[in-house]
């Protein structure tokens, strides 16, 4: 899980890249990078950490330049090391190559020992540097081609930000799992980006639109080229409607704001109960609050204060780590609860962790009974294309009833959203969503006849 942005201009491109990093924040707090074209050639500047920790006003001259792209990375608890920020960049038959990637590869490994057979030293651990370090290598003058043959080898999800040869570069899986943003100003500058938000912020949003799955898109003084390759079978992440995205994203023709605000409206519907008042986990949780008070017509107040300065970022090793987490997270609002019935609205249950910490602390601080209401279906599977889920043996729902969930977190009720419900919430005529981590149907998968 990551965001990536890149911005081809008429003008310098640092502090917009800067300020639209910033505005994607929320998709990685571990590590922030940049990357541009100059007279130097080749800029890099990356580290580990928030981008306004990593970049202060000195890194905008040294990082002036009218390509470029940036990476923030998400925490994860096993690899913080720094090498594995992005972009990476490599040098290769007289080039640079600099890519930036958000998803998670399934034959990754396969790949890494292929290359690592005939002869390629890899400097991080992660997936994108095989993705580099492919389209470097079946590079032979033509960047489409080598991207193409890149796509014929790897498998999963890939949403791809490339720095090459004073062009940007971008191109997504055929599946399209993990989002990506075009936007174009009337006077020239493009941008694409992994949401919305740094396109609307930094204003080249003349024409915005999603890169279909499998498009490569080439930018460079001769215009914009949009190329296509693969298989398109769309298997969008309905995961970034239900909490990673942004609420003011707007992907692949779904709304985030809305898609959960109806979500909490069907929940009403499927999973009404008697109650005074209905509050939110802040801050995914609550459009889906709010349109559980509307359709059931019980109050909606704030119930829990949210401290702002731990964002998404406390993604700690040992439980007892994450159960501080949450205390430090939301603390419960004892004028607003005592002697209340309580509706909680939360976006997903992945290891129980959060609702359990919440409800004993809501009941400490006075609430008669609190009912759960999940906008999503119970997470049984782990992801395998770039969201940071646990293992099966952690996630509560694929070891235990719903019933003994109910038990285990000290609710007086608790339902979830159903699949149809959620699926109506997007308004589409078709289903095109990849729901692994709810039914277990993961469209990609390694075999045994791929080729490496
Ligand atoms: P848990 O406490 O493990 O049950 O996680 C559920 C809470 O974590 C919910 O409040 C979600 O908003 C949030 N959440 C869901 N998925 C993720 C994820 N992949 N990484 C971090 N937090 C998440």
């Amino acid at each position: 899980m990551s965001a990536i942005i890149g911005i081809y201009s008429n003008s310098d491109v640092s502090k917009k890249l800067f300020y639209g990093l910033n505005s994607l924040q929320h998709r990685g707090q571990e590590a922030s990078g940049i990357c541009v074209y100059n007279e130097d050639g080749v800029v890099l500047d990356k580290g580990n950490g928030l981008v306004y920790d990593h970049f202060d006003d000195s890194s905008f001259e040294r990082l002036s330049g009218k390509i470029g792209i940036g990476h923030v990375r998400y925490a994860t608890a096993n690899k913080p090391h720094v090498y594995n920020a992005q972009p990476l960049l490599a040098f290769a038959k007289g080039k640079e190559f600099a890519l930036a990637h958000d998803g998670s590869l399934v034959n990754d490994e396969a790949l890494r020992q292929k290359l690592s057979d005939d002869g390629a030293v890899f400097q991080t651990a992660i997936d994108t540097e095989v993705i580099l370090s492919l389209v470097a290598k079946s590079y032979d003058g033509d960047i489409v081609e080598a991207i193409k043959k890149t796509m014929d080898k790897i498998k999963g999800a890939y949403s791809v930000i490339m720095l090459f040869d004073n062009k940007l570069v971008a191109f997504r899986d055929p599946n399209g799992f993990r989002p990506l943003i075009i936007g174009e100003s009337a006077d020239g500058d493009t941008i694409i980006a992994s949401e919305n938000a740094p396109i609307e912020i930094i204003g080249i949003n003349d024409k915005v639109r999603d890169l279909e799955p499998g498009e490569i898109i080439v930018v460079d003084e001769s215009g914009l080229h949009s190329y296509h390759h693969g298989d398109v079978k769309r298997q969008h992440c309905i995961f970034e409607h239900v909490y990673f995205a942004r609420n003011d994203a707007n992907l692949d023709g779904v709304n985030a704001y809305n898609f959960r605000r109806r979500c909490g409206e069907v929940l009403a519907k499927e999973a009404p109960v008697d109650a005074d008042l209905v509050i939110a986990v802040p801050d995914s949780g609550t459009p889906g609050a709010m349109g559980y008070a509307q359709e059931s017509g019980i109050p909606f107040a704030e119930g829990l204060v949210k401290n702002r300065y731990m964002g998404r970022t406390f993604i700690k090793t040992t439980q007892e780590e994450r159960e501080l987490a949450v205390k430090l997270k939301l603390n419960p609002l004892e004028t607003v609860l005592k002697g209340k019935k309580i509706i909680v609205v939360d976006d997903s249950i992945v290891r129980g962790t959060t609702s359990r910490n919440l409800i004993k602390r809501m009941k400490e601080a006075g609430a008669e009974e609190v009912h759960f209401r999940i906008i999503s279906p119970p997470v049984k599977y782990p992801c395998y294309y770039g969201i940071d889920t646990p293992s099966r043996k952690r996630l509560i729902a694929a070891n235990y009833s719903i019933e003994e969930i109910r038990e285990r977190i000290g609710a007086d009720s608790l339902a979830f959203i159903s699949m149809e419900g959620m699926l109506s919430a997007s308004r589409l005529e078709e289903d095109v969503f990849c729901k692994a981590c709810f039914d277990g149907n993961y469209a990609v998968w390694p075999e045994e006849s791929d080729e490496v």
